[in-house]
């Protein structure tokens, strides 16, 4: 009897236990990752109801300054994590050390939030669209993030991800070290949709957000193309409202 290849790939992966990535102990869920590890991620307890920004526990609940200065394109930032130890680790060797097991995990992590939490009371988003790559970026790193991180949130959400008609034409430096008044200039039209999203409720997913003006000129080319409410999800959030 000739053993079938694939069928022997799928016993061997239902064999092996789930090994913890931070840890390398037993995983105790269906998930790479083990109890105790993920009591110890840095969940974002506070952050801006608009964009996600950390802030302190006396500001619990109220909007930033900046985005009460300006009104971003997006309704909404749901973002999991701060951006800090392990996460930032886990992010870090998904992009630069093609640990796609990682985004595996985080968007595992992500869609048990949007489900259990996020979106209890309110309706989901129609489609899920990835923050695009520049195509030398995607040529160099093979893959985009942000699509590695939406697969098993559609798959268990059962929504749609939506890839094509969204590019970004404009690649950029990290705008970490720049003023606000220069990321944006840095990233001013960096992005083309060609489709027309009118009337559509869209969650835009990236894996983390630092600045925040990457996203703002990503969804402000959306908004021009008739998206209603834009959604965000990220599975981590850098700064503090005081930078
Ligand atoms: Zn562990
Ligand atoms: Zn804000």
């Amino acid at each position: 009897m000739q053993i079938n290849n694939h069928y022997l790939k799928k016993m061997y992966t239902w064999l092996l236990p789930f090994i913890c990535i931070l840890c390398g102990q037993p995983a105790e869920q269906n998930q790479d990752l083990c109890r105790a590890c993920h009591k110890m991620l840095p969940l974002l307890i506070h952050g801006c109801p608009c964009c996600a920004i950390p802030l302190p526990d006396s500001a619990a609940g109220f909007i930033c300054g900046q985005c009460l200065q300006t009104t971003p394109p997006f309704n909404i930032t749901h973002a999991l994590y701060c951006y800090e130890l392990p996460i930032t680790k886990l992010i870090l060797e998904l992009k630069f050390n093609q640990a796609l097991v990682n985004a595996r995990l985080l968007g595992e992590l992500l869609a048990a939030e949007i489900q259990q939490k996020w979106y209890r009371t309110s309706p989901l988003p129609s489609l899920i669209i990835p923050m695009p790559l520049h195509k030398a970026r995607l040529k160099e790193r093979g893959f985009n993030q942000a699509l590695e991180i939406a697969r098993p949130i559609a798959n268990m959400l059962n929504l749609p991800i939506h890839i094509s008609h969204c590019h970004r034409r404009k690649l950029t430096q990290p705008q970490t070290m720049l003023s606000a008044a220069e990321r944006r200039k840095n990233v001013k039209g960096a992005f083309i949709v060609t489709k027309n999203f009118s009337g559509q409720h869209v969650a835009v997913i990236d894996d983390v957000i630092t600045t925040g003006s990457t996203m703002v000129e990503f969804c402000k080319a959306l908004k021009q193309q008739g998206a209603a409410r834009i959604d965000v999800w990220c599975c981590a959030r850098a700064g503090h409202a005081s930078d």
